[in-house]
């Protein structure tokens, strides 16, 4: 990933002023809807250490494995409170378009935002 390409989850700055950042760990999500970028941005550019530590403990799974054949193509947040966002993920499965809506939960762990777990609906 080009650090000066504009970041996969949509902000419309460059990955490394947005969520590359994060990824490299030079800054911390101040709210979820940071961190659900951050973790949706991981999954785009392959960066699943990032997704695994931002995971709850309690909810994540023993590893995590890439899926060659899936190619996230956009993210749209469609709301955001205190510990949730809701947004719809964009992705191509072996060349097949889709879309995953999921509202996700999020906690605060030792100053650090984690991802909990999220309903798909
Ligand atoms: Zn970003």
């Amino acid at each position: 990933m080009a650090l000066q390409q504009p970041c996969p989850c949509g902000s419309g700055t460059s990955y490394d002023a947005c969520c590359g950042r994060l990824h490299r760990g030079a800054a911390l999500a101040q709210t979820p809807e940071e961190l659900m970028r951050s973790r949706y941005a991981a999954y785009a550019v392959g960066d699943l250490d990032h997704v695994f530590r931002t995971w709850h403990p309690r909810t994540r799974p023993d590893d995590l494995a890439a899926d060659p054949g899936l190619t996230w193509t956009g993210l749209e947040i469609l709301g955001a409170g205190a510990d949730w966002v809701e947004f719809t993920a964009s992705f191509e499965r072996n060349g097949v378009p889709g879309q995953m809506h999921e509202r996700s939960s999020f906690e605060q762990r030792g100053g650090r935002w984690v991802y909990v777990d999220g309903d798909l609906t």
